[in-house]
């Protein structure tokens, strides 16, 4: 019997070390073009970076801010300086307990570990609902697709799709946008049916150990099937 994974989570150093401080030029261009700049008051990039210099990581680690930063890397693509903002504020991320993370990104992240989607869907649901939603979309009265199915687990096929588990939970037309496509195309393709979720969230929640347990299970998968090509549309 396979061992089971373990989930060792491990708080990181930050990659800006106080010498920075006599590299940043408190030019502000970072603070400028950033989106969040001032979505939590008296808070923007060039501050975080400046606090973090100054050996104020907790202050930040502590704050809003690394969560209502998107993640874009604009403020790190306009720095002339090369400062690593971007890596920095998810470094924040890391370093936050997580029992400390806001909102359902820890939650979601850990429902993907366990049953193999952010919302935690049933395989026999998740495949009732593939099935059901094929025999409608092939009798559909508008636009029909005879002989259409939704191959799950098929093996040898070109793509391998993985989905936003959002879309089975709740909004299950927006798969059928890519099934058109496929069906339009003469694909070969497939979708998993066990760990198929599409969006990471260990990336956003800072869990870098379970990320990369996610993206190993999907990379598996097409392993597994076979697939020459992964498509990941989140
Ligand atoms: S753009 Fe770079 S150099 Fe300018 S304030 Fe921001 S971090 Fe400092
Ligand atoms: S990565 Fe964050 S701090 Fe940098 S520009 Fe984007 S939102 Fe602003």
């Amino acid at each position: 019997m396979d061992e089971p994974i373990k989930i060792t989570r491990q708080k990181r150093l930050f990659d800006i070390s106080p010498e920075m401080a006599n590299v940043c030029l408190t030019c502000g261009a970072c603070s400028s073009g950033c989106p969040a700049t001032g979505l939590v008051p008296g808070w923007d990039p060039r501050k975080a970076i400046r606090a973090i210099v100054l050996g104020m990581e907790q202050e930040v680690v502590d704050s809003k801010w690394p969560w209502v930063c998107t993640l874009c890397g604009r403020c790190q693509y306009v720095c002339p300086m090369g400062v690593l903002l971007l890596k920095t504020f998810r470094a924040c991320r890391i370093a936050r307990d997580r029992d400390k993370v806001p909102g359902p990104l820890q939650k979601g992240t850990d429902m993907c570990f366990e049953r193999g989607n952010n919302l935690g869907i049933p395989k026999d649901d998740f495949l009732f609902l593939l099935a059901d939603m094929s025999t409608e979309v092939e009798e559909d009265e508008e636009t029909p697709m005879p002989g259409f199915h939704v191959p799950v687990d098929k093996e040898g096929a070109n793509v391998i799709i993985t989905i936003n588990s959002k879309e089975p939970f709740g909004e299950p037309d927006d798969m059928i946008f890519w099934w058109k496509i496929f069906y339009a195309a003469k694909e070969s393709w497939t979708v998993s049916s066990e760990n198929w979720e599409g969006v990471n969230w260990g990336l956003f929640s800072g869990d870098d150990a379970n990320m990369k347990i996610q993206c190993e299970r999907v990379l598996e998968n097409a392993r597994r099937l076979k697939c020459k090509t992964l498509v990941y549309p989140e």
